[in-house]
């Protein structure tokens, strides 16, 4: 994993891969967390995979 310091993925942790993301994905719910969702980074200098935190309570996106 690693810190990026991008404007667009500030704070968010960078997966190499869709499955190392996935993996961070299913800790993350181990831990209570809910409507999480992976997604690869648009962003050329990242490139990488991301765990986005939907909103709660949203029955709308
Ligand atoms: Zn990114």
């Amino acid at each position: 994993m690693i810190r990026t310091k991008n404007r667009a993925c500030a704070g968010k942790i960078r997966h190499p891969t869709r499955p190392d993301a996935e993996e961070h994905k299913a800790r993350l719910i181990e831990q209570g967390a809910v409507r999480l969702n992976v997604y690869r980074c648009r962003r050329r200098s990242c490139h990488g995979w991301h765990v986005g935190h939907l909103p709660r309570n949203r029955t709308t996106q």
